[in-house]
């Protein structure tokens, strides 16, 4: 599933192609996928209007239009964004399809069909829940020790969650916590001081590093808008590397299943709290 690196990533490469086209047509296969207005309003709504900016905030990302109005998509498990000519459609799962005045088109693909999009005026009716962007100039170390200390569950379904921290998912959460060499159960409150440190940092510097890299590629999962695959796959430490050996200890990498999540993480490094498997 695309996280924080991946839609960041997306959203770069958006910029420099859709800033100042304008979207002449909008045709709708699978009607599920837009969550608000209905598909005909927004087919209507979204014709004519030139993007003015692309952004992201947590995992979805914002189509600014000229009009005012602003186009959200949450890509979910499957979805991709890719551009290309007519004439090199995508061949299956195409679920909407957008027509630019420069005869490119914009094709979103969709496998599971999780994906969801909304036009909507005002953003914040869609986002109003998210928790903080972890990579912004307000997320310092000290609000992150204010949010974490008012905690009580287990770090990593703590970290999944939207409302606490925005864009983290199972890759980066795994991978964070091991660079933090924090074992997945620990208990958000249990944490001292140098481990919110650890945490916070190792957040940070683990999206920093796949943002660089263009995100993760997994089985072709995520791609970037012109079809090609991230390069973070390459440095996992723990990430689908279960039995491979820790690159710190050389102890075999674990997986639990902790909130109904795969889990990795390195039974040495990351020491067990006490009642945990
Ligand atoms: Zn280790």
């Amino acid at each position: 599933m695309p996280e924080l690196p991946e839609v960041e990533t997306i959203a770069c490469e958006l910029q420099s192609c859709l800033i100042g086209r304008t979207i002449t047509a909008v045709e709708i296969h699978w009607p599920r996928t837009i969550a608000t207005p209905s598909p005909a309003e927004f087919k209507r709504r979204l014709s004519g209007q030139t993007v003015q900016g692309v952004g992201r905030r947590g995992k979805f990302l914002l189509v600014r239009l000229l009009g005012g109005a602003t186009l959200l998509i949450h890509l979910r498990m499957s979805g991709r964004l890719l551009l290309a000519s007519p004439e090199s459609s995508p061949e299956k799962h195409v679920r909407v399809v957008f027509f630019l005045d420069d005869e490119s088109v914009l094709y979103f693909q969709d496998t599971r069909k999780f994906g969801r999009m909304w036009l909507v005026d005002d953003p914040q009716l869609v986002l109003d829940k998210l928790g903080p962007e972890p990579l912004s100039d307000d997320f310092t170390l000290e609000a992150f020790a204010r949010l974490i200390a008012k905690r009580s569950g287990r770090l990593k379904p703590l970290l999944l969650n939207q409302s606490f921290l925005a864009g983290l998912g199972n890759i980066y959460a795994d991978e964070a916590l091991f660079r933090a060499r924090l074992h997945p159960c620990r208990q958000a409150n249990s944490l001292d001081e140098a481990e919110i440190s650890r945490l916070y940092h190792a957040i940070r510097q683990v999206l920093g590093e796949a943002i660089t890299r263009q995100g993760t590629t997994f089985d072709g999962s995520y791609q970037r808008v012109d079809g090609s695959s991230g390069d973070f796959q390459h440095s996992l430490r723990v990430y689908q590397r279960t039995g491979e050996p820790c690159q710190n200890c050389s102890t075999a990498i674990e997986r639990i299943t902790l909130g109904g999540r795969g889990t990795h993480f390195c039974p040495r490094c990351q020491p067990a709290p006490q009642g945990c498997p």
